[in-house]
């Protein structure tokens, strides 16, 4: 993992560090190296907003297989790098093409411009349990790192998940 060129101090807080649970998942997000360059371009893309998009693929007991990634427009239109709003038209409307395809929505990704690719407690109000969220950090316009994360039995923290490259 690498490091953040830009950590603002409240990634140090109490608040922030509770949104993190260090037990080790055993699930991994399975991720084509495609669908990789695709997430970390939509991020550059968009910066200095907070860009946002949907994972498309399939979960299974050893974690979620992303076949496709969709940008959606983020609602938010302010730069807080640790809000986001994903517009609920685009979700319907990708969740409505899915219908029958096999396929379906397995996660949420953003970007945090200027901040590093871990959680905050907003990410973690709106968070959904069962869901694959990867955080691309972006700074000064290069997206430097991307981790992906899940919330935990509890439900109340995110818990790490491992990234395996595939073809
Ligand atoms: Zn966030």
């Amino acid at each position: 993992m690498t490091t953040s060129k830009f950590e603002p101090e409240r990634f140090r807080s109490p608040a922030y560090l509770n949104v993190l649970d260090h037990t080790a998942a055993t699930d991994k997000l399975f991720i084509s190296a495609a669908c990789m360059y695709c997430l970390k371009h939509e991020a550059e893309k968009g910066f200095p907003l907070e860009i946002c998009g949907l994972l498309v693929g399939k979960s299974s007991i050893d974690g979620w297989h992303v076949n496709s990634v969709h940008p959606v427009a983020n609602l938010n239109t302010d730069r807080s790098a640790d809000r986001f709003e994903l517009d609920p038209v685009g979700y319907q409307r990708i969740d409505r093409e899915l219908r029958g395809s096999g396929n379906e929505i397995i996660g949420v990704y953003h970007s945090h411009p200027d901040c590093p690719a871990k959680p905050s407690p907003t990410d973690l109000n709106s968070a959904w349990e069962g869901f694959a969220y990867p955080i691309i950090s972006v700074c000064a316009g290069a997206a430097t790192d991307l981790l992906c994360w899940t919330v935990n039995a509890s439900g109340d923290a995110f818990m790490a998940i491992s990234i395996e490259e595939t073809v």
